[in-house]
């Protein structure tokens, strides 16, 4: 069995459907999982009517109609037969949310964010199911939330790995065994608690739910197609002259995660790679290219330097008040403060009398800095960028750094990081 899963951006408008149905055309004919994410930007669409739910604003129902219209455009441009159950399908989805948004919020922001911005999600993959049937390409929509089962961590839901797998290897694997030709269509980005409330799985995580439905089915392969040829050793937004990583090994595509890489989202990696589950990332556009391949190879030696930049944040350096040599013991004092305020280090350095950590920019940032000036003398620097080159050369820093005046500099044997004003 095969995963694909298609982003935000494959699925934009009609034409983006009738091209995601060309590749599932192209494929059928053997076990597939389809995970979806929402339309284009929807999430974001989604959690401006969120806020407004939320803090009771007239523009409430406006932005409701507004996200109504545009899915009823798309439906009113992909289907040919005015019939079709979809239109009945997408008329309850919105009449539910219709009611709850007429509802008063709870207090628990997060709560309430889990149950209206999925939706989106549930949306995209009844048009995509329906066109698909269309098509006359036979499929089977199934709701994530009762498959991917996750605690109560709202915005970011932690998977219950034993749970999830029974319940997909119940539910939908079954239907595998009955028919070689199998099409599930599902959303990504979304689970659900023991209670039957909806959660996600934080921002951009369709990803990781295709890497999920892999895990659990211990599926041939995950294909995540994407506006791009690949993985690129930087973000073609910034770079000009950017090159495909044509094979990579799992903990490669772990580091670039981690260190803000945003091609696929940083959990995607960990399951798949428990089980040597191989990763493509292909284009939606030129579908018949090779792209890029994530799985066991151990060779890292034809890697191009790769250049990530990771955009607001803040270099904080640390004096200890009594001049005294900073030891492990305020070290991990340190290390639990910036974890009590939710700051994650994403750089440091040390020396006798100071330590130096760069992190993202928070709105709490003043907190974590009052708590730390009980001890130390601190000084930070606002609106820093974190430049990372993983298999950096002299000509990648200049190319990347350029002219800019370099704050803090690290290097090792395969990466460099500069901390540079933005
Ligand atoms: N629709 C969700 C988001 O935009 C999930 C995803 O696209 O991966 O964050
Ligand atoms: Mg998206």
């Amino acid at each position: 069995m095969k995963i694909f899963k298609f982003g935000g951006a494959s699925v934009k408008d009609a034409q983006g459907f009738k091209n995601v149905g060309q590749i599932i055309a192209q494929n059928c004919g053997q076990p597939l999982i389809i995970v979806v994410s929402a339309l284009g930007k929807m999430t974001n669409k989604m959690e401006t009517l969120l806020a407004a739910y939320f803090n009771n604003s007239v523009d409430k129902n406006s932005i409701f109609e507004t996200i109504k219209k545009e899915h009823e455009q798309i439906v009113f441009n992909l289907f040919e037969n005015v019939q079709s159950p979809v239109n009945q399908l997408i008329a309850s989805i919105f009449e539910e949310l219709y009611k709850k948004l007429q509802t008063q919020a709870s207090e628990n922001y997060d709560f309430e964010y889990d149950q209206i911005v999925s939706v989106g999600e549930l949306l995209s993959s009844v048009i995509l199911s329906e066109y698909l049937n269309s098509l006359k390409i036979n499929n089977e929509w199934k709701d994530a939330r009762r498959l991917i089962r996750t605690d109560n961590n709202y915005r970011e839901g932690n998977v219950d790995w034993e749970k999830t797998s029974r319940k997909i290897g119940q539910q939908i694997v079954p239907l595998f065994e009955e028919n070689k030709q199998q099409i599930i269509v599902t959303q990504g980005f979304i689970g659900g608690t023991n209670e039957r409330f909806t959660t996600t799985l934080g921002r951009e995580g369709s990803d990781f739910s295709a890497a999920i439905f892999g895990y659990a089915t211990d599926a041939q392969s995950v294909t995540i197609w994407k506006d791009v040829e690949g993985l690129l050793n930087a973000d073609p937004k910034r770079f000009s002259d950017t090159v495909k990583l044509s094979q990579i090994p799992y903990t490669e595509a772990i580091e670039l995660a981690y260190y803000g890489a945003s091609v696929i989202h940083p959990k995607t990696i960990q399951p798949l790679k428990k089980k040597n589950i191989p990763l493509y990332v292909k284009s939606f556009l030129h579908p018949q290219n090779a792209g890029s391949l994530i799985d066991t190879a151990k060779n890292c030696k034809n890697i191009p330097p790769c250049f990530i930049c990771k955009p607001h944040q803040v270099l904080i350096s640390l004096s200890l008040r009594d001049f005294s040599f900073i030891s492990q013991d305020s070290i991990v004092e340190l290390f639990a403060t910036c974890s009590h305020y939710g700051f994650k280090i994403n750089l440091m350095q040390n020396s006798a009398l100071s330590f130096s950590i760069c992190v993202d920019y928070k709105k709490n940032l003043e907190d974590l800095v009052t708590e730390l000036q009980k001890k130390y003398f601190v000084k930070y620097n606002l609106n820093m960028e974190l430049i990372t080159i993983r298999y950096y050369h002299e000509a990648a820093i200049k190319k990347a750094v350029g002219n800019k005046k370099i704050i803090l500099e690290q290097r090792n044997r395969t990466m460099a990081q500069f901390v540079v004003p933005e």
